[in-house]
């Protein structure tokens, strides 16, 4: 072999070997599905998880639509999963507090669990005291929702679920549809849509429990938020809304600046106390329709930035105050008080009940359309 050769030949195995390296090194983004378990009735589930070209990875299961993990890098470009939850469909099956789930027919509570629509009154499980939380007993954070992967522009997972006329107390045939997509700005959109066949209420979000810190690593109180917001509706005792949109100006509530979560959450005040903390739905400050910034939720330890922005015109701000340690998530990790915080984009509380509210009915010929993004970033 002549010197020429050998040297070409040294240089053409670099250039595969880097050429490997590099394709190994840049993930493709994409979707893959695999086996999560079997629900006790034997329906089948699955585990989708979408990718992007940066590496982030989000994995929703059709059981509930549950956002089982969140994998994004912190500023160092070390990768940690953001949200609270189980290691398999199991974990999801027990007692716990909607970790990462779809709620529905409507969102948080609806007081004394009765509203009234075109002069009937409808009955609704009482499941949080005298009120209904969540949906019900067996909300669509219990149900299991047919998947479709769209393998687009941006992976995406469709999911879609017929909820039938009476279920759950809730009247009308309800057909909800919800895409989640990740986007190359490591965002993570949620789409919903729905259609009934009989005037209903609804009001749908999603429940993740965020730790910018890594799920499992100690409390949230030292992240800092900023919700854009100059009104919070403050609760009664069983935490309904008493209809008063208040201002957030002095009081313990008033994040429109960049604030510590922990300062003030065991403020000696009488809204903090009905909470046991924040638990509180905020009355945001919107720009217009379309999407809006919600808030800002920094980790000066990890670097990670997590905006959000939304169509709806609340957030409940909850600070995980009812999480105890005895729920022992992912690698068996005891999630304990305030180790994560919820921002659930939606419509007030009991609006069925405050007609000064923003309406929740749909309209039979109407399509329900909310969208919600959570995007991550990094600061220095
Ligand atoms: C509620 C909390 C509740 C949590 C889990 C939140 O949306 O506001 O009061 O404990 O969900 O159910």
């Amino acid at each position: 072999m002549t010197y020429l050769t050998c040297t070409s030949s040294i240089l053409l195995v670099l250039a595969v070997v880097g050429a490997a390296g590099g394709a190994a090194d840049k993930p493709n983004s994409g979707i893959t599905r695999k086996g999560f378990g079997k629900t006790a009735d034997e329906r089948t589930i699955d585990l989708y998880t979408l990718t992007n070209s940066h590496g982030m990875r989000v994995a929703i299961t059709n059981y509930g639509g549950i956002i089982v993990s969140i994998v994004v890098a912190d500023r160092n470009g070390k990768p940690g999963d953001v949200v609270l939850g189980f290691d398999n469909l199991e974990g999801y099956l027990s007692k716990e507090p909607y970790f990462g789930a779809l709620i529905g027919r409507y969102g948080n509570r609806i007081g004394n669990a009765r509203f009234k629509l075109d002069g009937a009154e409808y009955k609704l499980p009482a499941n949080d005291g005298p009120n209904s939380l969540h949906g019900g007993l067996r909300g669509f954070d219990k149900r299991v929702w047919t998947a479709r992967e769209i393998h687009g522009e941006h992976p995406a997972l469709e999911l879609t679920y017929l909820s039938k006329d009476g279920e759950e107390g809730y009247p009308g045939n309800l057909s909800a549809k919800v895409v989640y997509s990740l986007t190359e700005d490591n965002a993570l959109r949620i789409d919903y849509t729905a259609t009934t066949d009989k005037d209903t209420v609804l009001n749908l979000t999603n429940h993740s429990y965020f730790n910018l810190a890594g799920e499992g690593n100690g409390d949230i109180l030292k992240h800092e938020i900023m919700i854009n917001a100059d009104r919070f509706t403050p609760i009664d005792s069983t935490l309904i809304p008493t209809g008063e949109l208040r201002k957030v100006e002095n009081t313990p509530f008033d994040f429109r600046r960049p604030a510590l979560i922990g300062t003030r959450v065991d403020a000696n005040d009488e809204q903090i106390k009905f909470g046991k903390g924040y638990d509180h739905n905020y009355v945001l400050s919107r720009s217009g329709a379309g999407l809006s910034l919600a808030a800002r939720v920094t980790d000066s330890e990890s670097g990670r930035v997590l905006e959000v922005r939304t169509t709806q015109p609340g957030l409940q701000f909850y600070t995980g105050n009812f999480l105890d340690g005895s729920i022992h998530g992912k690698g068996g990790k005891p999630y304990g008080r305030r180790s994560a915080f919820c921002l659930e984009t939606q419509h007030f509380p009991d609006s069925p009940n405050k007609p000064s509210f923003p309406s929740t009915v749909l309209k039979p010929g109407e399509t329900y359309r909310e969208s919600t993004v959570f995007r991550f970033s990094t600061s220095k």
